[in-house]
């Protein structure tokens, strides 16, 4: 489908499609929350394409917001706009320009240095992630409505940040769940061969655009990073779930660390790790592929001992139903790992898993502090860096915790 089917209404003047609520389920969405679940939806007037702009009203007929529809999707509507405008090319381009001046602002904008453009809700873009790399946009289209208006989206993106070339990815698993086509390799202008070389707080980090996990780079643990590298002069540091190096050579070059070994199971993140410390002349840092776990089983048992212990690890959960599983997951790393330090040692500790909440968290660390008998003070309470906004009105944009602490 082409973007004009997508949006002719607006310009002929017709009414879209109209999706009705349930009675009693609008509240939400007269509160900014921008996706509607088929359960909340009643019925549908019109005939509305997969990715076309929809009008939700209450049950009353009351207009609530304007959205895209996705009759695959659980998310049955996304809702965009809380009045009636015209959801079209001007509409996109001041939300992305929108998106890429808070970058601006932020200082994240050198030519050579990296930084999320647009995240989802947070930035009113429901279903489009785009991170910035040097010259280059690695754009996730998260929503089928938004997979179908790449073509109109990637100009647009390409005008506002000034990119050479920009390189569309799909994620699997979402395609899934949101009935989006994953063969088809998009992009626009220039891709680069082999890895773009980024600059984060002075440190370079080879980043490949094609293989790397996520979007190539945690550009979400960007501030935190710098952070715990301010307590780790003279250190000997511990990176365990290490990805690329990111807190590893932080905290070798930034922070002054004597001594730095990150881990991860990935060989090729190891790889990619042991090629940064050689670019940034980082003699005392290692790297060794392992599973986490096994390693923190293997350095207690040797009664190994750190100044520092970072623990990163992936998402543990993605359901409500293994939230127990997960926080005992993060109980487990998080005693083993305190169980390095030594009165006084800094454990820098984080959360990617959006169902876990802060309060969770605290709890399950001091049910660590708990049994080792320990104090554990909380120093730094943080998120993500601010080019991951967390919207006020869907709080699942929320997900990054990171808390520095230290171990008495
Ligand atoms: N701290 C990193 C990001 C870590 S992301 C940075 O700043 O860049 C989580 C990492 O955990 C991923 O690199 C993944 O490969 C790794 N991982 C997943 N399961 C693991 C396991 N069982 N043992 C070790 N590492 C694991």
């Amino acid at each position: 489908m082409d973007t004009e089917t997508l949006a002719t209404q607006d310009r002929s003047g017709a009414a879209h499609a109209q999706v009705i609520l349930k009675p009693r389920k609008a509240r939400p969405f007269f509160g900014r929350h921008p996706w509607v679940l088929d359960s909340a939806v009643d019925h549908v007037e019109g005939q509305p394409a997969d990715g076309a702009v929809v009008d939700l009203l209450a049950d009353n007929g009351k207009f609530v917001a304007r959205g895209l529809y996705n009759s695959h999707s659980r998310i049955r509507v996304r809702l965009y706009s809380w009045t009636a405008e015209p959801l079209d090319t001007g509409f996109w381009k001041s939300r992305i320009e929108r998106a890429v001046e808070h970058r601006r602002r932020l200082g994240y904008d050198a030519a050579d240095g990296a930084a999320r453009l647009i995240y989802s809700e947070a930035d009113g873009l429901s279903g489009l992630v785009v991170d910035r790399y040097g010259a280059y946009l690695v754009v996730q289209a998260t929503a089928l409505a938004m997979q179908r208006r790449v073509d109109e989206l990637l100009p647009l993106l390409a005008e506002a940040s000034g990119a050479r070339g920009i390189v569309v990815r799909a994620d699997r698993a979402l395609a899934r769940l949101e009935g989006l086509s994953v063969d088809e390799d998009r992009s626009w202008g220039e891709t680069p061969e082999g890895p773009v070389f980024i600059n984060e707080h002075g440190l370079r980090y080879g980043v490949d655009l094609g293989v790397g996990q996520k979007t190539g780079f945690y550009l979400d643990q960007r501030e935190n990073r710098a952070a715990a590298a301010r307590y780790a002069r003279g250190a000997r540091v511990l990176d365990l779930f290490c990805y690329t190096g990111g807190f590893s050579l932080a905290a070798a070059r930034l922070g002054g660390a004597t001594e730095v070994l990150g881990i991860d199971t990935s060989e090729k993140a190891v790889a990619v790790a042991r090629a940064g410390a050689e670019l940034n002349s980082a003699t005392n840092v290692r790297f060794e592929a392992a599973d986490g776990f096994d390693a923190l089983d293997e350095l207690v048992g040797r009664r190994e001992r750190f100044d520092m212990v970072i623990l990163d690890p992936p998402k543990f959960t993605r359901t409500r139903r293994s939230l127990d599983d997960a926080l005992r997951a993060y109980h487990r790393i998080n005693r083993l790992g305190a169980s390095l330090l030594p009165p006084g040692g800094i454990l820098v500790t984080c959360s990617c898993s959006g169902n876990v909440m802060r309060e969770d968290f605290l709890h399950m660390l001091s049910g660590v502090a708990q049994q080792l008998g320990r104090e554990i003070q909380v120093l730094e309470q943080r998120g993500a860096a601010p080019d991951h906004p967390v919207s006020a009105t869907c709080l699942e944009t929320e997900y990054l915790k990171c808390f520095i602490c230290r171990v008495l």
